[in-house]
């Protein structure tokens, strides 16, 4: 990190990083929630900066400024200054000096053991990875892709519902690929963005050598995060290639593998960070909304380049330094995505779903606007095309 310090006095506070490129709302996730200078990119890299020069204490007021950032991108965005790629690197290096020093968070540091002690971030028993996946394949070296379903596909209920589907999809696109199940480790993405460099390092050579043992080639990922980290993070992977699931859908629908029928429905799609901001993604679930006949796509304000994070990046999904209040980024989002008058909000990540999710039923919004992840309703719009076949 000693390595950014005669960087970081760059920033000179001028707060652009704050807004999207119209400027007409907040769009740092954590300064919209705590509105304070010191929650905003530029207040962050002065106290880091700060920090550095030894001119203030470690405190935990500090390390709640440094980790509840959701690593979302939107400074990186919107920074004129040509240092803007190396924002989420300056606050990653600082959350790794803090972490080996030993200066954390109990929050952070219970995600971070229940890592390493179970291989998930909630604790839940490493056996239990796979509970959801009774009938659906294990992968063989046969195998054209490996399909990586990660933590929140294995243990949260949105994210396994996510992966049933996926799997039903891609079985009815011909696609040959098969599962680890418990065999499966952590990707790593959080624990690379929260700090943890030599757990980071662990997982990612677990998942190469698991990768090598089954002469996997190619990796469809259930979550953006996993895609992220595998693409840009990890080293060793040699040929391998990574895709996230979006890429697959959007394949088979245009080689008609997948036939979609008509789904009468207003829906808005929320761009998640680790797909969109890290990876360019936003063209292709847009063209796979646009393909199902009958759905209409209604964008968000914000949107693409633009989006709004829903605050859960970099651990924050599950310790959640962004709080619950009404000013806390998702509930922020679902009235967003409500006001365009949409009856879905459509997600692709399930750390998006889980949030979102939470968020809606936290307004009351459950009769008004219902949350489908993009896969669920391919399955839907499909699904009347078998019904058809079989009469
Ligand atoms: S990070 Fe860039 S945009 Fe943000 S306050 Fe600093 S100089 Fe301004
Ligand atoms: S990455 Fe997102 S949350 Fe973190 S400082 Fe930048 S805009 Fe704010």
């Amino acid at each position: 990190m000693q390595e950014y310090t005669n960087q970081i006095h760059r920033c000179f506070r001028c707060g652009y990083c704050k807004f999207p490129n119209n400027f007409t709302d907040l769009n740092c996730p954590s300064y919209n929630r705590f509105r304070f200078e010191s929650f905003s990119t530029g207040g962050r890299l002065w106290l880091i900066w700060a920090w550095l020069k030894g001119e203030i204490e470690w405190s935990e007021h500090l390390a709640n400024i440094v980790f509840s950032c959701a690593t979302c991108r939107n400074c990186v965005e919107q920074c004129p200054m040509r240092f803007s790629d190396d924002i989420i690197d300056w606050i990653v290096g600082t959350r790794r000096d803090m972490v080996e020093k030993g200066l954390v968070l109990g929050q952070v540091s219970e995600f971070l053991d229940n890592i390493y002690k179970y291989g998930n971030p909630w604790g839940m028993p490493r056996n239990e990875r796979d509970t959801w996946a009774e009938g659906i394949d294990r992968h063989t070296p046969e195998d054209e892709y490996l399909f990586y379903v990660g933590c929140a596909g294995s243990y949260e209920p949105q994210g396994q519902r996510m992966a049933k589907t996926i799997n039903l999809l891609l079985k009815k696109g011909g696609i040959s690929f098969g599962i680890l199940g418990s065999e499966e480790a952590c990707d790593g993405n959080e624990v690379y963005y929260v700090g943890e460099q030599g757990m980071f390092q662990e997982l990612m050579n677990e998942n190469i050598q698991k990768f090598k043992d089954q002469y996997v080639n190619k990796v469809v990922t259930l979550s953006p995060h996993a895609f992220n980290v595998m693409k840009n993070k990890y080293s060793g992977l040699g040929d391998t290639k990574v895709f996230h699931y979006t890429h697959l859908l959007h394949e088979m629908i245009q080689t008609k593998n997948i036939q979609l029928n008509e789904v009468k429905a207003r829906v808005t799609y929320h761009d998640p960070c680790f797909l969109g901001r890290y990876n360019d993604v936003y063209d292709i679930p847009r063209e796979i909304l646009k393909s199902i006949p009958g759905l209409k796509l209604i964008e968000m304000d914000r949107n693409r380049d633009n989006s709004f994070c829903c605050g859960g990046g970099s651990g924050n999904f599950v310790f959640d330094l962004l709080g619950r209040s009404s000013d806390s980024p998702s509930r922020i989002r679902v009235r967003e995505a409500y006001d365009t008058g949409a009856e879905l909000l459509v997600v692709a990540c399930p750390s998006c779903y889980c949030m979102l999710d939470e968020a809606i039923k936290t307004e009351g919004l459950e009769d008004k606007l219902i949350i489908k992840d993009i896969s669920e309703l391919v399955k839907e719009s499909s699904k009347k095309d078998n019904d058809k076949k079989n009469k």
